[in-house]
């Protein structure tokens, strides 16, 4: 047996970020950016209004107040897009909106809620202006460069891009970003018994649940799911199937590697390629196969659905995340005080599956339902999974577990 520690830094070790595309704006939500950013010119690329009113110099304005007003002449306006065609000499103002670039000369914008407008209608931006207030030297005014320097790093290789880096990109011109590419995962399901959902339920049967589990669960962690389907214990349909995933960047296959099965599943994905069985000291997913087929890196998850998803969950979405340049690879895992009752009397890791709520300030965990390896049930009502160490034998109503929780963010 190997622990749930060895296991995953076995499996990170043989997978390796895949290689860079450009891809448009709309396209780079979660994508990991393969290279810096770096500003060609400043944000905002000129002093700009940050109120409506008008622009003026401050020696115009000084001691103005409602009780003593200064009046400006009104020599034009400039609006958001325009770049303004006058320059302001002492005694006159420039009618401003917001976002609009500074007339040359002025220095200060002064709302339009300290002014009384004197003009002559209907044209604006002719007459005169009674100041009736003196906003401090350079208020209202977004200066040239106070968001973006040029020449700055603005985006470091490895950031993973959300909406904020994606609006920053946009602000910076830029329709696209050099990124590493998404890993495409085959999935293959494996055994006699199981139907696609869909058709008519038959006796012995069931349906094959870890394809949509496993396939959205790529999807989830940045991946491509490439469906293949279901194939059966059989020497030539397992081999023909398989060897459809062999242009995929990692294959998946479920079931079909536990210790008292049907030995061909096992033996064709052996002769494939250079695949080693593992006995992991988990529960539920003990036992996990991980190798090569041809250049392809093989995950063997376990066959039972709360074994394969919870296998996924500590092998094959770090591995998936390290190919995607991903460096945060750990879900967070929060103390939690547990009401109910489990053993683990053979030294393994065991995860049970738990509702996680924050009531009087501490995280309390309940457990989800049955805990069978087959059961997904509970899976569904799940939030979190709480770790019992190898080393603990019993767990009782008010003993601290941790909980990792697999809808959060990794970190
Ligand atoms: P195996 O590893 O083939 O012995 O499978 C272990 C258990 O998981 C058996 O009860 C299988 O029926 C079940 N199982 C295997 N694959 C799937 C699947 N794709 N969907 C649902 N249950 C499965
Ligand atoms: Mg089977």
């Amino acid at each position: 047996m190997i622990s749930v520690d060895e296991a995953r830094e076995r499996i990170l070790s043989m997978v390796s970020p895949l290689d860079v595309e450009e891809r448009p704006l709309l396209t780079l939500l979660g994508h990991t950016l393969a290279e810096d950013v770096r500003a060609t010119f400043n944000i905002p690329p000129h002093d700009n209004a940050a109120m409506d009113g008008y622009a003026v110099r401050d020696a115009d304005i000084a001691g103005a107040s409602s009780a003593t007003p200064r009046t400006l002449r009104v020599i034009g306006e400039v609006a958001a897009g325009q770049a303004p065609a006058v320059a302001v000499a002492s005694g006159v103002a420039v009618r401003i909106m917001t976002g609009a670039p500074l007339p040359e000369g002025t220095e200060t914008v002064v709302p339009f809620e300290l002014t009384r407008e004197m003009l002559d209608t209907p044209t604006r931006g002719s007459g005169q202006v009674a100041v009736c207030g003196a906003p401090p030297p350079g208020a209202n005014i977004r200066c040239a460069g106070e968001d973006v320097q040029v020449g700055e790093t603005i985006l470091r290789a490895g950031t993973e891009l959300r909406p904020a880096e994606i609006g920053v990109l946009a602000s910076l011109g830029l329709a696209k970003a050099r990124v590493v590419r998404r890993p495409r995962v085959a999935i293959l399901s494996t055994g006699d018994e199981l139907l696609p959902p869909g058709e008519p339920l038959a006796p012995g049967k069931i349906y094959d649940a870890n394809t949509y589990a496993l396939a959205t669960l790529v999807q989830r962690y940045g991946g491509v799911p490439v469906v293949l389907g279901i194939a059966h214990d059989q020497i030539d349909d397992l081999r023909a199937k398989v060897r459809l995933g062999l242009d995929a960047d990692l294959l998946m296959t479920s079931a079909g590697v536990s210790k008292g099965n049907y030995d061909m599943v096992k033996d064709v994905l052996a002769a494939e390629g250079e695949i080693a069985f593992w006995q992991v000291a988990m529960k539920p997913g003990r036992p996990l196969a991980f190798g090569r087929i041809g250049a392809v890196p093989h995950i063997g998850l376990p066959g039972n659905p709360v074994a394969s998803m919870i296998a996924f969950e500590q092998f094959a979405r770090p591995a998936l995340l390290k190919m995607q340049g991903k460096s945060r690879l750990r879900k967070p895992e929060v103390p939690a005080v547990f009401h109910g009752e489990a053993s683990n009397r053979d030294g393994r890791r065991c995860f049970l599956r738990v509702r996680v709520e924050l009531r009087d300030g501490e995280y309390q965990a309940t457990l989800a339902g049955a805990q069978g390896s087959g059961i997904l049930s509970s899976m569904a009502l799940a939030n979190g999974l709480a770790v019992i160490p190898e080393h603990i034998r019993h767990v009782t109503p008010g003993d601290r577990l941790s909980v990792q929780m697999v809808d959060w963010p990794e970190e």
